[in-house]
């Protein structure tokens, strides 16, 4: 029985592509709503993430941040120290490294076995079962956790050690909000000097200068629908995580901090649950 917790936008999609395959899960989320289509396909719904771990023989986790998986592992009714000896935690969240392993370590200690491993790709691939898995942690248990990382994506690459999947996970979003946002200010100077909208987005993508994922928002810039893939306050975070664990092995990172606190100043004006993609509206919108 595979144990899932946390259903949002991602947990959901991954959590049904196993029970599609055949898997038996057993679910838990704060919201219990999120739920309720996958118990019409036949999951099993759990009360709390302690009651998953009686009954899970591996659990993933799919949770906003590191607070929030801290508080599912080792708060009130919390999984760790109810899962049996010997089975394995799959952190699939994005987090920082430092608390990768902080909770590697508690694992440990219960003598519970654990992976980082965060996914690149979002809400589609999530749902067409195509993510890329960044994987830290011990190859066995990788192994144990292949079958059902196939099912929900497209590719495992293992980085090494526990917080070696979170640390490839923080360098690739690192790329991503600052390739967003250079394209927004891209965009807006170019319409600020009458060029057409249109033509710039696709003079800068059919060129080598964008990023190949700004093509998969290219819509949600022409026609204004933020709809949220991946909510600009989760990147936003990730940036916090980024500057956190700069800070920590001591290098400067004079872009990503200013980028941190435009995702910032984006959230204080209300765009936290739109797609992070509306970063280009906040840096385009005039009085
Ligand atoms: P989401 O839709 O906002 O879901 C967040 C999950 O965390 C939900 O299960 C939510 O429960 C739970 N949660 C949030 N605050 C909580 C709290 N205080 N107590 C208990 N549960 C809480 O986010 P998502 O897009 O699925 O992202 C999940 C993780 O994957 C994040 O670490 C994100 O950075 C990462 N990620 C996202 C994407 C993407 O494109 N969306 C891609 C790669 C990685 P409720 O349902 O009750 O709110």
């Amino acid at each position: 029985m595979i144990g899932f917790i946390g259903l949002g936008i991602m947990g959901s999609r991954m959590a049904n592509n196993l029970l599609k395959n055949g898997y038996k899960v057993i679910l838990y989320n704060r919201s219990k709503a999120k739920a309720d289509p996958l118990l019409k396909e036949g999951a099993i719904w759990a009360d709390s993430p302690r009651q998953v771990a009686q009954q899970a023989d591996i659990i993933f986790t799919m949770l906003a941040n590191p607070q929030v998986v801290e508080s599912a592992a080792l708060g009130k009714d919390g999984f760790l120290d109810e899962f049996p000896e010997g089975r394995l935690w799959v952190d699939c969240s994005t987090v920082d490294p430092s608390f990768t392993r902080k909770m590697a370590e508690e694992a440990s200690r219960r003598h519970i076995r654990f992976l980082d491993a965060p996914v690149a790709g979002s809400k589609i691939p999530a749902e067409k079962g195509e993510l890329v898995f960044l994987v830290g942690g011990n190859k066995e248990d990788l192994e144990e956790a292949r079958p059902m990382m196939e099912l929900m994506g497209k590719a495992i690459q293992h980085q090494g050690e526990n917080g070696k999947g979170s640390s490839m996970k923080l360098v690739v979003n690192l790329m991503l909000a600052q390739s967003m946002a250079a394209f927004s200010e891209a965009l807006t100077l170019g319409e600020s000097m009458g060029l057409d909208k249109e033509t710039v987005m696709n003079t800068l993508l059919g060129g080598v200068t964008a990023a190949p994922f700004l093509n998969s928002k290219r819509d949600k810039l022409l026609y204004g629908d933020y709809g949220a893939e991946f909510p600009l306050e989760h990147l936003q975070k990730d940036l916090q995580l980024v500057s956190q664990a700069a800070y920590e092995h001591q290098v400067s990172l004079p872009i990503a901090n200013v980028t941190k606190e435009i995702y910032g100043l984006a959230k204080q004006f209300g765009y936290s649950k739109d797609d992070f993609s509306a970063i280009y509206k906040f840096l385009n919108t005039k009085e």
